[in-house]
């Protein structure tokens, strides 16, 4: 199968983050008005697998319920048999044949032509993020802003790998080290950044010359029907990008275990990475070689307040870091751990903070939170609320709002044990656990007390104690006086330590290293 390369980019501008809409701007807030019309008119549209650039539609189908309203169907997707996934699968190899042999430099036109036109349409893309998964109009749009991103700088980055890597120099031989890609990919990402997280891994994975099976997931599977589209417009050739939506405990382990399967790229809850990595390990007949898995998992991530921290300045950054789209980010704030000496003060003012966070349809740019994802997110949140009122003292929300969306009040349960267990677990929710700590070092030890590593914050006037958190706060993603999400791609480069997963360093200059291998070339002269 010949591939007929795009034109290769000539020069590009150094990377920028993509700027963020202004929706206190009335052309920006229109433009959004106007898409979340656009999309509600074509609500219910189904979209089908998609098999070496082939549209099949299939009976089973997948719905993507409105979060907000669940009686609102947004759309679906057709839902893979086992059979479909192994085509995928076989119809990925062989498109690998021709795609690995394009140039980094012709595969990165791609991304660019694709963050192009993700760009141009941006606020559509938004706007079945707030009927997806219930983000609100900011959420949305940085969701969509960091998958421009991704693209832009993964482009980039092969780029840079396309030129000649450094070796020293020997008399005799010419030696170069060239990067070459893995082969078959599973990319398997979760719903919560559901355009970045799917964007990102599966642009990192084919820009680097491998071929990919995408199993979206199945609370946000519209968007990357959408975005699977968008590649084949851009002209990414058929079996490069094959689309199986799937329940993952339906297909999720066949994909995995498939000989033909070189990389599993995931992103998603602790549980399910360490399935997949535990399948990954064993080699299957006719596999000739070790599965890499790229998983990122949970998180239950701490801010740190210090006696001498800027109080206001810190119950800003907990709230938004606790409950921006309902606390349902791995870089969360879940517990908030605060020296006794300014304690009484930060709960009274997280509480008064608390209290003015509206509660309702992400659709009305009015409201701060939305909907948790599904029912049995929110039925599993409201289960750790129980328990966290028998391991502390609510002091706000704690109950469901309405009874139609699946609403809860932004939680706050303070004078938490360090060991109980909404302060162990990931709950993934607008649940936050405020923690009593005797002095810095003992909140330092706190902060280090689960098996999860992913982000941290600490909040201090003191550049001692910012010294010693840089040195024992053991996170991947570690903040000082500022919130503990919003990672910017290429600003940030992120992932965690521990169980929050194997650090690969998302938007960062590791990132494409893990979806290539090293071939070393010497010839005597
Ligand atoms: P999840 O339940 O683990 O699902 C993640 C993906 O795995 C989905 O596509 C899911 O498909 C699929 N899956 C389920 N069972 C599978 C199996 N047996 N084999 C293969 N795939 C399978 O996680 P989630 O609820 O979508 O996402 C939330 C979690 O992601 C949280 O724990 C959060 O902390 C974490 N997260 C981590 C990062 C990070 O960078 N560290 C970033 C974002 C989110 P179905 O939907 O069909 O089940």
């Amino acid at each position: 199968m010949a591939m007929t390369a795009t034109q290769a980019p000539d020069s590009v501008a150094p990377f920028t983050n993509e700027p963020i809409n202004d929706f206190r701007d009335s052309a920006d807030a229109a433009a959004m008005r106007s898409a979340l019309e656009t999309v509600k008119r074509n609500f219910g549209k189904s979209y089908p697998l998609v098999i070496d650039g082939r549209k099949i539609d299939t009976e089973k189908k997948i719905r993507s319920l409105n979060p907000a309203d669940p009686e609102q169907v947004i759309g679906s997707v057709s839902a893979a048999s086992k059979e479909q996934a192994t085509q995928a699968i076989e119809a990925a190899a062989r498109a690998f044949e021709s795609w690995k042999h394009l140039s980094l430099p012709e595969r990165a036109a791609y991304l660019f032509k694709a963050a192009q036109l993700l760009r141009e349409r941006r606020f559509l893309y938004d706007a079945l993020l707030v009927y997806e998964v219930g983000k609100s109009w900011v959420e949305a749009d940085g969701d969509i802003a960091e998958a421009i991103d991704f693209l832009e700088f993964y482009a980039r980055e092969a780029l840079r790998f396309a030129r000649p890597q450094p070796v020293v120099p020997l008399e005799g031989e010419r030696n170069e080290l060239i990067y070459i890609p893995l082969g078959v990919g599973a990319v398997i990402p979760p719903w919560n950044f559901a355009g970045a997280i799917m964007i990102g891994m599966t642009g990192a994975a084919i820009v680097t010359g491998n071929t990919v099976v995408l199993k979206p997931s199945s609370d946000s599977a519209l968007i990357a029907a959408w975005f699977v589209d968008l590649l084949h417009e851009v002209g990414v050739p058929a079996g490069v990008v094959n689309f199986i939506p799937g329940s993952g405990s339906e297909i999720g382990d066949l994909i995995v275990t498939h000989p033909m399967i070189r990389f599993i790229a995931f992103t998603g809850s602790k549980e399910i990475g360490l399935r997949i990595n535990e399948l990954a390990a064993k080699p299957q007949p006719g596999q000739k070689w070790i599965k890499r898995v790229i998983a990122e998992m949970g998180g239950k991530d701490s801010i740190v307040v210090a006696a001498d921290a800027d109080l206001d300045a810190a119950v800003e950054g907990v709230a938004v870091s606790a409950f921006g789209f309902q606390g349902q980010k791995c870089s969360a704030c879940s517990r908030a751990i605060v020296d006794e000496k300014v304690y009484d003060e930060f709960v009274d003012r997280l509480r008064k903070r608390v209290g003015k966070i509206a509660v309702g349809d992400p659709a009305d740019p009015a409201n701060y939170m939305g909907p948790v994802v599904n029912e049995g997110a929110m039925r599993s949140i409201e289960g750790y609320i129980k328990k966290g009122r028998s391991e502390g003292r609510l002091i706000a929300g704690g109950k469901r709002v309405g009874d139609r969306g699946y609403f809860l009040e932004p939680t706050v349960i303070a004078d938490v044990a360090p060991d109980a267990t909404i302060a162990q677990e990931e709950i993934f929710g607008p649940v936050l656990a405020v923690i009593k700590a005797k002095d810095f070092d003992d909140a330092m030890k706190i902060a280090n007390n689960t098996e999860f590593g992913l982000t941290g914050s600490v909040y201090t006037s003191d550049e001692k104690k910012i010294d010693e958190a840089r040195e024992d706060f053991f996170v991947g993603n570690l903040y000082f006086n500022r919130k503990s999400t919003g990672a910017m791609v290429g600003v940030h480069p992120f992932g965690g330590f521990n169980m929050s997963g194997t650090d690969s360093k998302a938007g960062g200059h590791d990132y494409l290293l893990l979806f290539m291998q090293a071939k070393t070339i010497s010839r005597k002269v």
